[in-house]
């Protein structure tokens, strides 16, 4: 350690230069090299003069960047989805003993801290058709269901308009709990919650989906492109047919692209005629 005299000096000198507030910093870390002294060489310059390769750290280091972890399964969540969901009212049964395993989730600390409650999904526990979200905005988390507030109408508009009815449909979303001010789910959340919106789609078994907007388009499917390269055409997850299309928020700052959504929608219309047919 340098002694008082040199801190002194040191601490005038940087006056003199101009400089009035020094930020806090734990000196045993970060010494200015004004105090550093003659000292034997660390580990690391041994090493390096001897051009050896440091050793492996067993265990990620603190300072990189935190890997997402899938969380381990919910043991009850796993016995719930032993279970077969076949009749319409197995698969409701089941969507409502998930929906408690979801309201008592603390799995993502600060959504868990801001929400007031969690949105689980709605609609036809056997529906062909699911439609899956981002995530809930501030009305669904008041309301405590999917779509609800400004995007929801307009998804209601669009449901219509391709002749479709809300009874046909199971809607859900990516995330379960709002995430404050509306931000994008972070990777460690969407992880989070994907048991839960697996468990959903296996109860529910949709031969269709339905995914609104990029997030929940690269979550479900695991993909990186965005959704105007993902659109126009079918893709699979498991046994049910996929299809992404713009998000309705998106669409309330661009209405240009309710044109696409229109001929996404068209396209999906033909393929579910074609299939009942
Ligand atoms: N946006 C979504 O993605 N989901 C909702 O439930 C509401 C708005």
């Amino acid at each position: 350690m340098p002694d008082n005299r040199t801190v002194r000096q040191f601490l005038q000198q940087l006056k003199s230069a101009g400089v009035s507030h020094l930020p806090l910093v734990r000196l045993a870390a970060a010494q200015p090299s004004a105090f550093r002294k003659s000292r034997k060489p660390g580990k690391s310059e041994e090493r390096l003069a001897a051009n050896v390769a440091p050793p492996k750290p067993a265990v990620a280091v603190a300072s990189q960047p935190k890997s997402i972890t899938r969380p381990a399964a919910e043991a009850e969540t796993v016995a719930l989805l032993q279970q077969t969901f076949a009749s319409p009212e197995e698969k409701e049964s089941g969507l409502s003993q998930l929906a408690s395993l979801v309201a008592r989730c603390q799995r993502c600390t600060e959504l868990a801290n801001t929400r007031r409650q969690t949105v689980f999904g709605v609609g036809n526990p056997d529906a062909r058709i699911m439609f899956i979200g981002e995530a809930p905005g501030a009305d669904e988390d008041r309301v405590g269901e999917p779509f609800v507030g400004a995007a929801g109408q307009l998804l209601d508009k669009i449901i219509i308009a391709s002749g479709l009815k809300r009874e046909d449909l199971y809607i859900c979303n990516i995330l379960r709990c709002r995430p404050p001010g509306n931000r994008n789910p972070l990777p460690q959340e969407t992880t989070n919650c994907r048991e839960y919106l697996d468990g959903q789609i296996q109860i529910v078994k949709p031969d269709y989906i339905i995914c609104w907007g990029t997030v929940a388009a690269q979550n479900l499917l695991g993909e990186k492109s965005s959704v105007g390269r993902m659109r126009g055409r079918f893709m699979k997850h498991g046994d049910a047919k996929v299809l992404c299309t713009y998000h309705p928020s998106y669409l309330l700052r661009n209405p240009s692209a309710k044109k696409m959504v229109w001929e996404d929608m068209q396209f999906f219309m033909a393929e579910l005629e074609s299939d009942q047919a």
